[in-house]
């Protein structure tokens, strides 16, 4: 996608603080961080939300919680994490490139 900033960072063209990256998936620091420990994870493969995953997706899919768990556990944070995606705007989500939000180091109202 062109214009879509993450696919921009996933290519490169914008910066970010990557955290962890494998062949299908990339996990980088929120720019506008709600937790002390507050990282993106997102596929490579550009998708719009939760939504737009089918099954041709369903190893991706697994591929995407095993690497929430394994980015918690090198942030030091397994056992201690919230991970939240919006999924359209009504639910707040501003990027349109599918993300989990994994937050810790604070305690939760939501
Ligand atoms: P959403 O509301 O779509 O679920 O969350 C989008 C998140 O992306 C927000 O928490 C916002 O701070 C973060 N974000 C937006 N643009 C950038 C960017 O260019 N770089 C990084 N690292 N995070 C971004
Ligand atoms: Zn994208």
């Amino acid at each position: 996608m062109e214009n879509c900033i993450f696919c921009k960072i996933i290519r490169q063209e914008a910066p970010a603080d990557v955290v962890y990256e494998t062949e299908e998936l990339l996990a980088f620091k929120d720019i506008s961080p709600k937790a002390p420990v507050h990282v993106l994870v997102v596929p490579k493969k550009h998708l719009t939300s939760l939504d737009d995953l089918s099954a041709e997706d369903l190893q991706l899919a697994g591929k995407l919680l095993l690497g929430i768990k394994e980015v918690a556990a090198r942030l030091g944070v397994s056992g201690g994490y919230k991970v939240l995606t919006n999924c359209g705007r009504a639910a707040g989500q501003v990027v349109d490139h599918l993300h989990f939000h994994l937050l810790a180091g604070k305690q939760f109202d939501f």
